[in-house]
């Protein structure tokens, strides 16, 4: 079964967040379960593509409404990935420094267009088209509407909502720049008056899936307005959870940390990634460290930020370090903070985000919306314990410690209250005899692909004819 991901962001090569981390694990994941895998993203301007080389498949025009764009399809010589990656480079849209930008609706529909195109001069055309987030909603909606793909209409699709909040709206007025297709089917693009990417995507794929079972549900009270959409189509949805990529993030072989270590030697790992944490932060490695890793938006509570960690700071022997960047607003919220026992990393630093999922003791994750989330589960693999609000994929991967079996830290809801109140647990936990035991029963917990891989490959073997 060949298998075709289409895709924004995949790792190593482009990356904003879980989305990339997924496109670029599942693929090797469905490799083992006999699925052919392979990715096709955009071409972006960065240390990727600058350091590897890539040969032409394919060089040819699209046309977006009147205006017509050069494109090339081109992919990677080497094998280091795992799977075949193809990239559409479009110089005039998509070879940029960033991955997104304002003027997304026309980059990513010539993404899309010109992906289809490519995929009609195929001659062994995919199995399963697999698309993810709205970047790509639109491809299962030209596959079964637009003339020109006529073609590839019995191809099964598969849509994936890592995050529904963004969904890809743009006016009807600019609807010429999807290749003709049957105007009494423009209704299935359609969500509130505007061309809704995401919506047309749950309208026209096979099958649709969110990255975990509760955000599925939560989809259906909250949405961003796509609530009604999702609850009607809720037949052909299904949650799986992601897994994490088990090779990359092994605290056994992970070369971006100061010290390995296994289950067998977590403290004295752990130790030592902390003690560099707290030199270069200049923390106190005394006290249990409490980290941040992420957006900061309002999703993740980031706005509530400067006001938890003052007060969690001043009630408890603590402290708190972060690393993310997002809204302005917070970023200076956060700069005024003391640097007394708190510091800050403004930026992305993949090797800092390893470090720290290493040589913290908590992982603070106080997130309003979590699709899945992935650090909680980077964080259980590296020892260090999670502490949560109980929405989407935290609720489905976290039993506080007051449950049975329970292992991290899980507080209903997002306000400084009741964080404020989790991190004083989790400071009384970490005095605890209990606490150290825990770490190695937390790194035992197995969130690999190896399941969720195979329930992908199950969906895909249900819709095939
Ligand atoms: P989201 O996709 O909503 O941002 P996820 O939990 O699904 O959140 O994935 C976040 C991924 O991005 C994790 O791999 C996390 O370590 C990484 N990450 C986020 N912000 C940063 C940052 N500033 N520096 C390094 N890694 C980051």
């Amino acid at each position: 079964m060949k298998i075709l991901h289409i895709s924004a962001e995949c790792f190593p090569i482009a990356k904003v967040g879980g989305l990339a981390d997924v496109v670029g694990a599942l693929p090797k994941y469905q490799k083992d379960l006999g699925a052919t895998s392979s990715v096709v993203m955009p071409y972006y301007n960065n240390t990727f593509t600058q350091n590897n080389t890539f040969e032409t498949l394919h060089d040819h025009y699209i046309s977006l409404g009147h205006e017509y764009y050069h494109f090339k399809v081109l992919k990677l010589t080497n094998h280091q990935l795992g799977f075949d990656l193809f990239c559409i480079d479009i110089p005039d849209l998509l070879y940029t420094e960033f991955v997104y930008s304002n003027a997304d609706t026309k980059r990513f529909l010539a993404f899309q267009i010109a992906t289809l195109d490519w995929i009609l001069t195929l001659k062994a055309t995919p199995d399963i088209i697999h698309v993810h987030d709205h970047h790509a909603g639109l491809i299962p909606f030209m596959m079964s509407c637009s003339f020109k793909y006529a073609s590839l209409k019995n191809i099964p699709t598969v849509l994936t909502i890592h995050n529904a909040q963004y969904q890809g709206w743009f006016s009807h007025a600019l609807a010429n720049l999807i290749p003709p297709f049957n105007y009494e089917k423009t209704g299935l693009l359609d969500w509130d008056g505007s061309i809704n990417s995401l919506a047309a995507a749950i309208k026209c794929a096979w099958s649709v899936t969110t990255v975990s079972p509760t955000y599925l549900e939560e989809l259906k009270i909250k949405a961003n307005g796509l609530e009604a959409l999702l609850q009607h189509e809720s037949k052909k949805c299904t949650g799986i959870l992601n897994g994490i990529d088990w090779n990359v993030w092994n605290p056994e072989t992970d070369e971006r940390l100061l010290k390995n270590f296994s289950k067998t030697t977590v403290i004295s790992g752990k130790k030592a990634n902390k003690k560099w944490l707290c030199k270069e932060f200049n923390l106190d490695i005394k006290k249990p460290l409490f980290a941040f890793i992420g957006r900061l938006v309002g999703e993740k509570g980031a706005d509530l930020f400067s006001d938890i960690f003052e007060q969690a700071l001043t009630e408890n022997k603590i402290s708190i370090l972060l690393l993310g960047s997002g809204h302005a607003a917070t970023e200076v919220e956060l700069a005024a903070i003391p640097k007394e026992n708190f510091n800050t990393f403004i930026g992305y630093d993949e090797k800092l985000a390893h470090i720290m999922y290493a040589g913290a003791d908590f992982l603070l994750m106080p997130s309003r919306v979590e699709p899945c989330g992935l650090n909680q589960m980077y964080s259980l693999r590296y020892g260090t314990v999670p502490i949560v609000n109980a929405t989407g994929g935290l609720k489905d991967t976290i039993i506080d410690i007051d449950e049975k079996a329970g292992f991290g830290i899980v507080h209903d809801g997002v306000t400084v209250e009741k964080v404020t109140t989790a991190i004083h647990k989790a400071t009384n936990y970490y005095h605890a005899k209990a606490f150290k035991k825990n770490l190695k029963r937390i790194m035992a917990i197995d969130h690999s692909w190896n399941n969720s891989a195979a329930a992908y490959v199950h969906l895909y073997k249900s819709l095939k004819h």
